[in-house]
């Protein structure tokens, strides 16, 4: 498989879009001209990658993933910096994380190499797509569905994998807002045994209606707590979760419930590396509010690709409302912020090689 994009076909688009105002752009809403594809059919394996213009695509009425949801995808990020130059950020943890969600999905493997060559490819044909306005990128989705028309249960036998590309704004305009959380102790995310670190649309799916009740309720999204016993902390609502107790940082560890984050890892890295004690360990929200009763809940906040880091101001439990940094960003959250952003955008060193040049 690793020698599959040597046959890349590029077939480039007759009619180029106009690039969006960088200043003005939102989330998803809009992409680029092109669009990577390769399909994978039993005994063939992957075949015919290709470059083509953007656009729909055609699928069976009854193709599988549309009845049973055997999909996954990716997210990734593309930067321009000051100087001109475009990294990605460490797309061989998202090439890992594709193999482990494919296995659990019974979705047929991608090569990691060829998986990250893909991403290479089809962001350089839209390299002009990547904006240089502050805090902006190309956001990368490559995801992966079954395509045969069968209505029966098993693994389907044909699939697409498929990278849109997608300009994106700052997560917050006009600076870092510190967020409010809702701890969400009816509804679960993930159990042992489920998907929860596998990066799949049923995970978002079954998310979605929590997430609107928060929303209703003035929150901006759910803290999650572990399926079993619903006390153990988890993730806060598509993103991992961190805590700043005395000291010390605390996050949920990687026991199959917990999606690996890239910035997650990102994170407690640099923690380490600053000389700060990390606690991968479970922990509960009784804990958490203890601290907070006994002054020494310092920081909370949520890491992902796309906000980077996320203070969170406020939490609310059962009716229980603590405020957290006087609603403000704290130290610890502000640095990892820049620190992570200035090596995406070139600003910093990358000490640890994680950007990939275009
Ligand atoms: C994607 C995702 C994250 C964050 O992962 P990153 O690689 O840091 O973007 C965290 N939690 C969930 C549930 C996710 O889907």
């Amino acid at each position: 498989m690793k020698n599959l994009l040597k046959d890349l076909n590029i077939t480039r688009t007759q009619n180029p879009k106009a690039k969006p105002d960088a200043a003005t752009l939102g989330f998803g809403e809009i992409f680029t001209d092109h669009m990577f594809i390769m399909d994978n059919d039993e005994g063939r394996g992957w075949h015919d990658p290709r470059i083509v213009p953007y656009g729909p695509l055609s699928l069976d009425p009854a193709a599988s993933v549309l009845h049973y949801g055997q999909e996954m995808f990716e997210g990734l990020k593309a930067y321009r910096g000051d100087d001109g130059t475009l990294r990605l950020f460490r797309p061989d943890m998202n090439a890992k994380r594709v193999t482990a969600t494919n296995d659990r999905i019974c979705l047929p493997p991608i090569d990691e190499e060829v998986f990250v060559e893909a991403i290479k490819a089809v962001v350089n044909v839209d390299r002009d797509w990547i904006p240089d306005y502050q805090g902006t990128s190309l956001y990368i989705r490559p995801f992966l569905f079954a395509t045969e028309a069968f209505l029966g249960v098993r693994p389907s036998k044909a699939y697409s994998f498929v990278i849109i590309l997608s300009p994106v704004g700052a997560y917050f305009k006009g600076g870092i807002q510190p967020t409010k959380i809702y701890v969400e102790d009816d509804y679960v995310r993930s159990a042992p045994g489920l998907t929860g670190f596998a990066k799949v649309g049923g995970n978002y799916a079954l998310a979605l209606k929590a997430q609107a009740l928060a929303q209703e309720k003035g929150f901006s999204q759910v803290l999650w707590l572990d399926g079993i016993e619903r006390r153990y902390v988890e993730e806060i609502g598509v993103s991992n979760a961190f805590f700043v107790i005395g000291g010390e940082v605390w996050t949920a560890p990687l026991t199959g419930t917990i999606l690996p984050g890239v910035t997650r890892d990102s994170v407690i890295h640099i923690l380490k590396d600053r000389g700060m004690t990390v606690r991968e360990e479970r922990f509960t929200i009784d804990d958490v509010y203890a601290a907070a009763d006994a002054g020494t809940l310092e920081e909370v906040f949520s890491a992902g690709t796309a906000a980077v880091i996320s203070p969170v101001g406020e939490m609310m439990w059962k009716e229980r409302r603590i405020v957290i940094n006087g609603g403000e960003i704290g130290k610890i959250s502000q640095s990892l912020y820049d620190t992570i952003t200035g090596i995406q955008q070139g600003l910093l060193p990358d000490p640890y090689d994680w950007t990939v040049k275009l």
